[in-house]
């Protein structure tokens, strides 16, 4: 990395993806390389650094390396899921090792370390979000050796103090590894508040076109956790394929206006909904009723993300009519996306959900933000506009 580099904006990187250039035809977009295999000299070394595609894609490259600074890592990996690189991480842990996580995360990894992770011989402890002294509680001196975190949680936006955990982990001996896909890399750098791994589902805002499945990790030092890690990627394959990647680094141009858009929107809907008859609670991290909001003011710069939550007065029944109302907001999972999405999420969780029956969440996307607060204005009112 030059000085230059070091001195310029996240915005001016992420739009010019580095400003890399390539270099065998100077085109300011990178190829796409299907190759598996790269050829091997008469010496047995490999010139190029590359053996197999499973882990030395060249199309890697580039956003591994933008990822890289915008988080201020040491080393960025791209994985094929937001969920592939979740397990890597809590498969570099020993059986035996004991993982703590907070109650209300991304629910189909909770499920995940509920089950196969127990059944594999973790021992995992959820404690409640924003409960320093539950987490501190939790931890089994010479045992505990990852924490988990994520903030805001999905789906009911709680924010936890990243450097409060770092604190927790350091003490215990552990690493502390944050899912940051909904604060973006734009808006939270858990690496700079003393966590030792990020996570992204880079499907949901890194991408932001809801047309690629993909993660990545970037962690802040190269240490032995790391390279058990990176043993997880590199042998289990669990790679995106190369026109992913491609989508993906074009995708992460945009990634600051749509971040900031999203944002804007987000917060004028949840300010236009707050107190309105028929919404018993609006989950924000931006508004200043919200649980985390000073932790979230301190902590996310320029913005509270594009994901909130409508609570609906009337429970489960009045929640999903609300939703069927919708015209212009797709019913449909996921988040992160130009397109704004609604889901109920308790009936899309089941059994054992901590989600509130009555919530609705939302994924703002980039359109006109009048629009979308007189599609909802319309579902709640029950008639159509
Ligand atoms: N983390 C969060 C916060 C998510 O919302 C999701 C998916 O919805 C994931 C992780 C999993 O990512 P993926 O679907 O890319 O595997």
């Amino acid at each position: 990395m030059t000085n230059k580099k070091k001195s310029l904006n996240p915005e001016t990187l992420t739009a010019q993806a580095m400003g890399w250039l390539d270099p065998a035809h100077k085109s300011l977009i990178p190829g796409i390389f299907p190759g598996t295999t790269f050829e091997r000299e008469a010496d047995g070394s490999y010139a190029a650094g590359r053996v197999y595609t499973r882990d030395h894609n060249p199309g890697y490259d580039q956003p591994e390396e933008l990822l890289r600074h915008l988080e201020g890592g040491s080393e960025a990996l791209l994985f094929s899921s937001g969920m592939s690189a979740a397990l890597a991480v809590v498969q570099a842990l020993r059986p035996g090792d004991h993982l703590i996580a907070p109650e209300v995360m991304y629910w189909s990894f909770r499920n995940w370390l509920l089950t196969v992770g127990r059944e594999w011989g973790l021992e995992v402890s959820f404690v409640p979000n924003g409960d320093l002294e539950a987490l501190s509680a939790a931890v089994i001196p010479g045992r505990t050796k990852l924490l988990w975190l994520e903030t805001p949680a999905n789906p009911t936006w709680v924010v936890d103090d990243i450097a409060a955990w770092a604190a927790v982990a350091k003490d215990a001996g552990a690493h502390l590894a944050v899912d940051n896909t909904v604060a973006t890399p734009l808006l939270t750098n858990p690496l700079k508040l003393g966590a030792d791994i990020v996570m992204h589902s880079a499907t949901k805002y890194l991408n932001g076109h809801s047309d690629v499945l993909a993660g990545a990790l970037v962690t802040a030092a190269d240490d032995a956790f790391w390279a058990r890690v990176k043993v997880n990627r590199s042998a289990g394959g669990a790679i995106p394929g190369p026109f992913e990647a491609w989508l993906l680094l074009r995708g992460m141009r945009t990634l600051h206006l749509r971040v900031a858009r999203a944002s804007d929107s987000a917060l004028a809907i949840a300010q236009h909904f707050e107190g309105r008859a028929g919404i018993r609670a609006v989950l924000y991290p931006g508004l200043a009723s919200h649980a985390g909001h000073d932790i979230a003011t301190r902590q996310m710069n320029g913005g509270f993300g594009g994901m909130l939550s409508l609570c609906i007065e009337g429970g489960e029944t009045a929640a999903m009519a609300v939703a069927a109302r919708l015209q212009l907001i797709k019913r449909a999972t996921s988040l992160g996306g130009v397109e704004s999405l609604v889901e109920h999420r308790a009936s899309i969780e089941g059994a054992g959900t901590p989600c509130p029956e009555d919530l609705l969440r939302l994924s703002i996307g980039i359109e006109n933000v009048e629009d979308l607060i007189r599609d909802i204005d319309q579902a709640l009112d029950g008639r159509n506009s």
